[in-house]
């Protein structure tokens, strides 16, 4: 921690997503960060349907803290009964082995789902109210000696010594980093995936569709699409959807109705569960991703969360791979205890080098999933052994990893670099006395 007599680091994390909350509810515990996060919205909106946390998820919010990973399980909801284990269920709903379970994720530890929303409310009663502001729109970024100048739409401005966006997707401040015009700049819908959603009450969906799949979550596989339920609200709504991939959009963008007769061939439960989605598809969306970045900072901005590195949804791992970034950058700050350039760049740095390669592999491996789901991936659907292995090495590399060495591994990029910064500048003195 810096003595009282030191500049505290005056931080400004752009978008209260689950990337700026969880990082805010890390720096609120540093004494010497003082932060405080922008949201461009007046309150949180119920986009982004139900997340399922993976292990790597909840071993990061516990890295940050172990009141992060609370306010996630006391939100989430337990699939099924309470006396069954239940999990993400992968079955191949079309085909020669229609009815094989593929994947079985998330048994062993119990899988819980929760709305976006709730896990959003849960982790903004982490962060010290006059900590965030919303309604507070990023325009533009400037950088100089003093600082970096953050310019907002509604006039007003502020000039802090670092700068992480959050801001997902659609990023501003991956507009800054990268520059507007670099092919990896804006998300692609490279697949021409469309997502169509539904949102209903957990009554209504049991006269529906098999109830099964209104406690657990069904990913129904075939080539016209998967389908897709996800219980949120403490079990009391239903999320459920088709993903398709290849959609045939209009030349203005719009994307054709969702016909159920195309699913004929798909079993009966995902069968009903096409016709109820079919019925209301006004919470339906364009599916889009990141191309790789070549860096996740520029001087003393840096990015996070979907705005680093935004995947499709079909691996469940978007929101984990924010919380990962928000445990290193977290870590970082603990060391990282003066407001200097040279200081805070080396952090992003080492930021940047631990985290860039295995948030942009998940990115790969989602679509790689979409492709998997879509049965577009040669033949793999025919040989469900395969598609197995496939399931099993993915969850390994996601929920498997060492997030407290992948801490470890940024500080020791960040100290090496300020040693050698300091054994540099020390040098410079020594040289300089020299001459004199
Ligand atoms: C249907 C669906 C299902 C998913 N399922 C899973 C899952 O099961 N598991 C999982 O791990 N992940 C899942 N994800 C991914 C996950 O939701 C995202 O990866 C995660 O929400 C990203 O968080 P974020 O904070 O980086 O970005 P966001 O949640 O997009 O937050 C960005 C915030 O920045 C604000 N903002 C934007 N621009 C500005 C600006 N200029 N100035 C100020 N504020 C700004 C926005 O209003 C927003 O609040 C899913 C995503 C979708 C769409």
């Amino acid at each position: 921690m810096a003595p009282d007599s030191q500049p505290k680091i005056s931080v400004a994390i752009i978008g209260g997503g689950i990337a700026g909350l969880a990082l805010g509810a890390g720096l609120k515990k540093k004494a010497h960060v003082d932060f405080h996060i922008y949201e461009s919205i007046p309150a949180y909106k119920d986009v982004g349907a139900g997340l399922a946390l993976h292990m790597n998820a909840i071993k990061a919010m516990a890295l940050i803290g172990p009141e992060v990973r609370q306010a996630y399980f006391d939100k989430a909801l337990e699939m099924g009964e309470e006396d069954q284990v239940m999990s993400t269920e992968v079955i191949l709903a079309q085909g020669p082995h229609q009815g094989e379970l593929v994947a079985e994720l998330g048994k062993a530890k119990g899988r819980k789902t929760v709305a976006r929303s709730d896990l959003l409310d849960g982790l903004l009663e982490l962060v010290p109210k006059e900590r965030i502001t919303f309604g507070k729109r990023l325009e533009s970024i400037e950088e100089s000696e003093d600082g970096v100048r953050i310019k907002f739409k509604d006039g007003s401005d502020v000039t802090v010594d670092c700068m992480i966006g959050a801001d997902g997707i659609h990023s501003a401040t991956r507009s800054y980093i990268l520059g507007p015009d670099h092919p990896a700049t804006a998300p692609k819908n490279h697949d021409g995936w469309q997502i169509y959603r539904t949102m209903v009450s957990a009554d209504y969906a049991r006269q529906h569709i098999n109830p099964k799949w209104t406690q657990t979550v069904p990913i129904l596989l075939g080539p016209r699409g998967h389908v897709n339920c996800i219980p949120l609200n403490k079990g009391t709504r239903l999320s459920a959807g088709v993903a398709v991939r290849g959609a045939k959009f209009t030349a203005s963008g719009e994307a054709p109705p969702l016909d159920p007769e195309l699913y004929k061939d798909y079993s009966e439960d995902a069968q009903r569960i096409v016709r109820m989605v079919a019925r209301d598809t006004s919470a339906s969306w364009e599916g889009a991703d990141h191309d790789h970045a070549p860096t996740y900072y520029r001087g003393r901005v840096a990015m996070m969360g979907d705005a680093a590195h935004a995947s499709m949804p079909f691996a469940g791992n978007g929101a984990a791979q924010a919380l990962e970034d928000a445990a290193v950058l977290d870590h970082l700050f603990s060391r990282l205890t003066t407001p200097s350039a040279a200081h805070i760049e080396a952090a992003f740095a080492a930021y940047d080098t631990t985290r860039r390669p295995r948030s942009q592999a998940v990115v790969d491996l989602a679509r790689k999933f979409g492709r998997v789901y879509a049965y577009a991936e040669e033949g793999m659907h025919e040989d469900p052994a395969r598609m197995k292995q496939f399931f099993g090495g993915a969850a390994a590399f996601t929920n498997n990893a060492d997030l407290g060495r992948q801490n470890e591994d940024a500080m020791k990029l960040f100290e090496a670099a300020v040693q050698s910064g300091e054994e540099g500048a020390s040098v410079q003195a020594e040289d300089a006395v020299e001459i004199v």
